[in-house]
C-alpha cells in the first residue's frame, strides 16, 4: 500500500494545504457515497484526492485488507488474510466504469498465502476493467509475487497499460523497512516485466524518502532501476502513519526533490514525479499517452 494517512505531526512549511476538488471531484464523491464504492484515495485520506479525482484518476485496492508482510512504513493491517471474494473483479470494474475514470490504478496487499500469490484475481480484474471501460488506462501496482515468473506473466498477459512495482526504499534500508522483501527481488520483477512485455507496457517504480537516505543513495538506486528497464519513477516524502511506524528521520526540501528528479532524467527515464506530496499514483495520467482528453 503506498498511500497512508499521515500522523498529525508538525510538518515543514512546504506542506501546503492541498487544492480542493472542483465539479468532477464533487460528482465523484456523491457517486461513491450513493453506490458504496471503495477507493484507496478516500480510505487512506490521501491529501491529493481533490486533484486526482478532478483529473479522473483514482486508486483501488484488491485482494482484501490484510497483508502477509509487514513493512515498517505501511499502515495496512498485517496477518493471515481471510479474503475470499471471487466477485471482486466485476465489482471493481463496475466502480471504474461508473466513475468514468481516464486512469485507474489498481493495487493490492501481498498475498503470499495464495498458491498464485493472487495473480489470477489480478488478471481477471484487469480484463474486467478493460471490458467495462475500454477507454480507461489501467495501471497496476503489484506485489513482487515472490519473484516468480508465472504469476507475473499472468498479470502482464492481461495487458495493463502500466506495470508498477515500488521498491519503496533504497537498498540499504530494506532490512529495516521492508522485511520479507529484497531489493534484488524487486528489481528482478521489474526487469522480468520489461523483458516479457517489451514496448507494449510501460514499467514504473517508486521510492519514499525521509528514512535517512542520502541524495547519492537515491540516485544510485535510480541507476539500478533504469538499468532494469524502468521508464517511470515517483519519489515522495515518507509521512509516519502512527507512532508504531518508522519515524521520519528528515523532511526533504522541495529543492532536494528537484535535484534527484534532474539526476534521474539524466539517467534516461521517460517521466519522473518527485516532490513532498508525490504518491505512486499521483499525476499517473501524465505518464502515459491519453487517446483523447476527457
Ligand atoms: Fe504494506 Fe508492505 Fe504489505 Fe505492501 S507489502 S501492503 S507496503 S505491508
Ligand atoms: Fe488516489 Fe493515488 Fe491520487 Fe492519492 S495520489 S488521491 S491515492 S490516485
Amino acid at each position: 500500500g503506498d498511500d497512508v494517512r499521515p500522523l498529525r505531526e508538525r510538518k515543514p512549511p512546504w506542506f501546503k494545504v492541498p487544492a480542493p476538488g472542483g465539479e468532477r471531484y464533487r460528482a465523484l464523491s456523491a457517486l461513491i457515497k450513493d453506490e458504496n464504492l471503495n477507493t484507496v484515495c478516500q480510505e487512506a485520506a490521501c491529501p491529493n484526492v481533490g486533484e486526482c479525482w478532478e483529473r479522473g484518476t483514482a486508486t483501488f485496492m484488491i485482494l482484501g485488507e490484510t497483508c502477509t508482510r509487514r513493512c515498517g512504513f505501511c499502515n495496512v493491517t498485517s496477518g493471515k488474510p481471510t479474503w475470499n471474494d471471487p466477485l471482486e473483479p466485476g465489482r471493481v470494474a463496475r466502480s471504474i466504469a461508473r466513475m468514468q475514470l481516464r486512469h485507474a490504478v489498481i493495487t493490492s496487499v501481498d498475498r503470499d498465502d495464495l498458491p498464485d500469490y493472487g495473480a489470477g484475481i489480478w488478471a481477471q480484474t484487469i480484463r474486467a476493467v478493460r471490458r467495462a471501460s475500454p477507454r480507461t488506462k489501467v495501471e497496476v501496482l503489484t506485489p513482487d509475487f515472490r519473484g516468480q515468473e508465472m504469476p507475473l506473466a499472468k498479470v502482464l498477459h492481461a495487458q495493463p497499460d502500466v506495470f508498477n512495482h515500488n521498491v519503496e526504499v533504497v537498498p540499504r534500508l530494506y532490512s529495516i523497512a521492508r522485511r520479507g522483501s529484497t531489493w534484488e527481488r524487486s528489481n528482478r520483477v521489474l526487469r522480468n516485466a520489461k523483458e516479457m512485455a517489451g514496448d507494449a507496457i510501460a514499467t514504473k517504480s517508486g521510492l519514499m524518502v525521509g528514512f535517512g537516505e542520502s541524495h547519492d543513495e537515491v540516485v544510485d538506486a535510480l541507476g539500478t532501476l533504469r538499468s532494469n528497464g524502468v521508464q517511470i519513477i515517483t519519489i515522495g516524502q515518507y509521512l509516519r502513519p502512527t507512532e508504531r511506524h518508522l519515524p521520519v528521520v528528515r523532511y526533504w526540501h522541495p529543492d532536494e526533490f528537484k535535484a534527484v528528479e534532474e539526476a534521474g532524467y539524466a539517467l534516461g527515464f521517460d517521466h519522473i514525479a518527485a516532490g513532498p506530496l508525490v504518491r505512486s499514483s499521483y499525476h499517473a495520467d501524465q505518464h502515459v499517452a491519453q487517446d483523447e482528453p476527457g
